[in-house]
């Protein structure tokens, strides 16, 4: 039996059945997480239904207060959600904790923002005005790799305007959200907030669902065309984030212990799992070799282990398939003439951990260059010319995040300002802020989140218009 109860209607529910949650440090099951059954998915989104046309829509000022409580309430459950957040996941605590502060502070600047009713006409025949429209029951789908806070996002734009939600975390980290659910239950009110769990068939269910009006939605390319697709037949709002192959173009001005620190902290954060981490380096050539080496150290440098132990630095990879697939792009470079200056494949211990790992004279096209990979290995890549940089930065269907480096800003921002990405950053990576547009090109996302285009995403707008 699982401790963890599913939130349907304000309520605590068991599951008709469970499924097992594995520590990734050990690779052992450690918990069982409560199955979400159909019929249970139907209460939810009647919940959420009943729940968006009472009262919840209707009362702006009561909305903001609450998602102010919520965001209070999660504060003062952080470390209790990080503890099960770390156990399932594997990241260190001090992570697992910035992201339950990080969504609590989603659930504020929404609650914050205004969504100002826009005056077009007001003359002496009319009065025209465009209004924001809450869209009703989002399904909102989380990843494994950020359960927390990428879901508190959802939830916070979702919830400001006037929706209420269903959530489904990853069948691989369900447990911090059922946790979350538990905090959130006591200050929402009942129907607001549902959050189920389940394996990929329970978020294909949710994409079909006829309540569902607006799929939010994070996690890999493949399964975002799968739900594009599947939201098509009944016409549903959609807002997809997807997968990254952030490349990072390095100039010859740059301070490469800079570059390496700032670089090496955002790719092997998160133990190498982050959508906007860099995932390939391209480096002028006379800096190569420093840069590969001032990498190599801090890779060397790195602390692994169990993410409940406040010296780690880097824990292990999530889940077995995550494992496999970092372990064969990295196994598939070195068969093909790449060489690592540090780590270069698994750990020989239990659990699923990989050596932190710099790789260098790669051969082009090789998959993780083309890849992404979503684990903590770093190709570094040299290049003779800008132009044959961007061209291979820019040669690829990913176009989430990217960066340039160079000591002269003018000229390190003309770079950035070619390069082909929703977010691009100078001389850093992954600066994020809930106020930001946070948005991908070509295959990365459908839609934004962030700021006021986050939030009015989750509405649809209405034409007000009175004859006079
Ligand atoms: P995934 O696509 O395998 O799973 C994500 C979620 O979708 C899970 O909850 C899963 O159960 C559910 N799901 C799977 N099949 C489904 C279907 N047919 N219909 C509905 N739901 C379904 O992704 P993942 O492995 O959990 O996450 C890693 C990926 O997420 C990486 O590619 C990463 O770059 C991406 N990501 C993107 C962002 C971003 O903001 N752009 C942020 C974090 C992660």
């Amino acid at each position: 039996m699982s401790e963890h109860t599913l939130t349907i209607n304000g309520e605590g529910i068991a599951g008709t059945a469970s499924f097992d949650v594995i520590d990734p440090s050990t690779g052992e099951v450690f918990a069982t997480a409560p199955e979400t059954s159909a019929e249970q998915l139907d209460d939810a989104f009647a919940a959420a239904q009943r729940a968006f046309k009472t009262s919840w829509r209707k009362d702006e000022d009561g909305r903001r207060a609450l998602m102010h409580k919520a965001a209070d309430a999660l504060d003062a459950s952080a470390d209790q959600i990080a503890a099960v957040l770390t156990t399932e996941h594997g990241k260190p605590l001090a992570e697992s904790a910035f992201e339950v502060h990080g969504g609590a502070m989603w659930l504020r600047y929404c609650a914050d923002l205004d969504l100002p009713r826009e005056v077009l006409k007001d003359n002496e025949n009319e009065y025209a005005e465009a209004v924001r429209r809450p869209i009703g029951p989002v399904a909102a789908i989380s990843p494994w790799n950020y359960p927390i806070y990428i879901s508190l996002a959802k939830i916070a734009q979702a919830l400001r305007p006037g929706n209420t939600v269903v959530l489904k975390p990853s069948p691989f980290t369900p447990l911090s959200s059922l946790a979350m659910g538990e905090v959130l239950r006591g200050v929402l009110p009942a129907g607001v907030l549902n959050v189920v769990s389940g394996g990929n068939e329970l978020g294909a269910l949710m994409t079909q669902h006829p309540l569902a009006r607006k799929i939010t939605f994070t996690g890999s390319i493949a399964t975002g065309k799968r739900i594009a697709a599947a939201a098509a037949s009944d016409l549903k709002r959609m807002t997809l984030e997807l997968g990254g192959n952030d490349p990072v173009i390095v100039l010859d001005d740059a301070d490469v212990e800079a570059v390496a620190t700032k670089v090496y902290a955002t790719a092997f954060a998160n133990n190498g799992q982050t959508c906007i981490a860099p995932k390939r380096v391209y480096v002028a050539e006379a800096l190569k070799p420093a840069l590969v080496e001032a990498l190599a150290e801090r890779a060397r440098a790195t602390r692994i282990g169990v993410g409940t132990d406040p010296e780690t630095e880097q824990g292990p990879q999530n889940n077995l398939p995550q494992y496999k697939r970092v372990t064969e792009l990295v196994a598939d470079a070195l068969a093909h003439g790449a060489k690592a200056a540090a780590g270069g494949g698994p750990i020989d211990r239990p659990g699923y951990f990989f050596a932190p790992t710099i790789l260098t004279d790669l051969p082009e096209h090789t998959r993780i260059e083309d890849e992404e990979q979503f684990g903590p290995a770093l190709p570094v890549i040299g290049y003779r010319t800008v132009d044959e940089a961007l061209e291979r930065a820019n040669n690829t269907t990913f176009g989430l995040g990217a960066s340039v480096w160079g000591t002269n800003i003018d000229r390190a921002t003309a770079v950035a300002e070619q390069m082909e990405a929703g977010q691009v950053w100078t001389n850093t990576h992954n600066a994020i802020d809930p106020s930001f547009p946070f948005a991908g090109q070509k295959w990365s996302s459908i839609g934004v989140e962030g700021g006021h285009w986050g939030i009015e995403s989750f509405t649809e707008v209405q034409l007000q218009y009175r004859a006079k």
